[in-house]
C-alpha cells in the first residue's frame, strides 16, 4: 500500500513538475512563409513595426477593431482565449494598460507575451494625470479602467527605437534562423524613425506657439520629448468635460487666439463638434494610432511612418502658422 501511494506521489509530483516547465518553455516553431507566426498587439503603432520588422514570416494584428477608442475597449471572453492561443501578445506595459495587464496575465508562459515599455527608464515614461477639468458622468454606465501611467507613448520616435529593438530581439529569439531577416527590416525602420525624429525636431526648434489644442490628451509624449504643451478637449483617459467646462474651453480656445484644433480619428463626439461649431478655429486632423478605421483597415499601405507624416504636417500648422 505504501508502495502505491509513493509511486503515486511521484506521478503527481513529475506531472506537476513537467507542466511548470513547460509553462515557460520558448515555443520553437518552424517558421516559414507558410507557417508565420502569429503576433496580436494593442496599439496600430506596435502592429506596424512588427508587421515591418516580421515581414513575411509574421501574421499580425491589432486586438482592437477598428475605429476603436482603447480607452472603452473591452475584449470578450472569446477574444481572450484567440490571443493566448497565438505565438505573442505585444503591449506596452501592465501601468499603461490595464486591459492588457488582464490579457497577459491569462496567458502563463512569460515567452508568449512582450511589453516592450518594461525596460523604459521611468525618467522616460509621463505619468497620469486627472484631467484638470472636471466630467460628470452622464452615462453611469461607463467605466475607465486608467492606468497610473500616460498610456499614448507609442507615437514618440525615440522611444518607438527602443520599441522596435525589442520586437526584433524577440522575433530572433523565437526564430533564429531568418535572423538576417529581421536585423535588415528593422534597420530600414530604425532609419525612419530616426528621420521622422528630425522633422519634429525641425518643426518645433523655433515654433511660433508652445500649446497644441487636441481632442485629447494623447499627445503628451511628443509634448515632452520636443518642448510644446499639449491642451486636451477631452483627459487623458478621453473622460467628457462637463457642458460648463466645454464652454470654458471654447473661450480658453478664442482668448488664446489658437487658429487650430486637431481632431483625431477615433474621438469623435458632441464635445469636438461644439468644439468646432462654437469656437473660431480651423480643423486639423491628427492620427493617435491606437487603432485605424475601418476604411484604413482595408488598405496596406498604412503604417506609422505614413500617417506620423500627416501628423506632422497638421502639428507644423498648429504650432507655425
Ligand atoms: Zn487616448
Ligand atoms: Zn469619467
Amino acid at each position: 500500500m505504501k508502495k502505491i501511494i509513493i509511486l503515486v506521489l511521484t506521478c503527481v509530483i513529475t506531472i506537476v513538475v513537467s507542466a511548470c516547465g513547460n509553462m515557460n518553455k520558448e515555443v520553437k516553431k518552424d517558421v516559414s512563409s507558410n507557417n508565420k507566426l502569429k503576433i496580436y498587439t494593442t496599439a496600430f503603432a506596435f502592429q506596424s513595426f512588427t508587421e515591418q520588422i516580421g515581414g513575411k514570416y509574421v501574421d499580425v494584428a491589432s486586438i482592437y477593431p477598428p475605429g476603436a477608442d482603447l480607452h472603452s475597449f473591452e475584449p470578450t471572453q472569446k477574444e481572450m482565449v484567440n490571443i493566448a492561443k497565438g505565438d505573442l501578445f505585444i503591449y506596452s506595459n501592465n501601468e499603461m494598460d490595464p486591459v492588457a495587464k488582464k490579457i497577459a496575465s491569462s496567458i502563463n508562459n512569460s515567452h508568449l507575451k512582450l511589453p516592450v515599455a518594461e525596460g523604459i527608464s521611468s525618467k522616460e515614461i509621463l505619468e497620469s494625470h486627472e484631467h484638470e477639468h472636471e466630467h460628470e458622468h452622464e452615462d453611469e454606465t461607463h467605466s475607465h479602467e486608467a492606468g497610473s501611467e500616460d498610456p499614448h507613448v507609442w507615437l514618440d520616435p525615440v522611444l518607438n527605437k527602443k520599441f522596435a529593438k525589442v520586437i526584433k530581439d524577440d522575433l530572433v529569439k523565437k526564430d533564429p534562423s531568418h535572423k538576417a531577416y529581421y536585423e535588415k527590416n528593422y534597420k530600414t525602420l530604425r532609419g525612419d524613425l530616426e528621420h521622422i525624429d528630425q522633422e519634429m525636431k525641425h518643426i518645433t526648434k523655433h515654433a511660433k506657439r508652445d500649446k497644441v489644442i487636441i481632442s485629447h490628451d494623447s499627445i503628451g509624449y511628443l509634448a515632452h520629448r520636443y518642448g510644446f504643451e499639449q491642451e486636451g478637449v477631452s483627459g487623458m483617459n478621453n473622460e467628457e468635460p462637463s457642458q460648463r467646462d466645454l464652454m470654458d474651453i471654447v473661450h480658453q480656445i478664442d482668448d488664446t487666439k489658437q487658429p487650430y484644433v486637431l481632431y483625431e480619428q477615433n474621438i469623435s463626439s458632441k464635445v469636438t463638434d461644439v468644439i468646432q461649431k462654437e469656437s473660431h478655429t480651423t480643423p486639423l486632423s491628427f492620427h493617435n494610432m491606437a487603432s485605424l478605421s475601418k476604411a484604413e483597415a482595408n488598405q496596406n499601405n498604412i503604417s506609422y511612418q505614413t500617417l506620423m507624416q500627416q501628423n506632422i504636417k497638421s502639428l507644423d500648422k498648429a504650432l507655425n502658422e
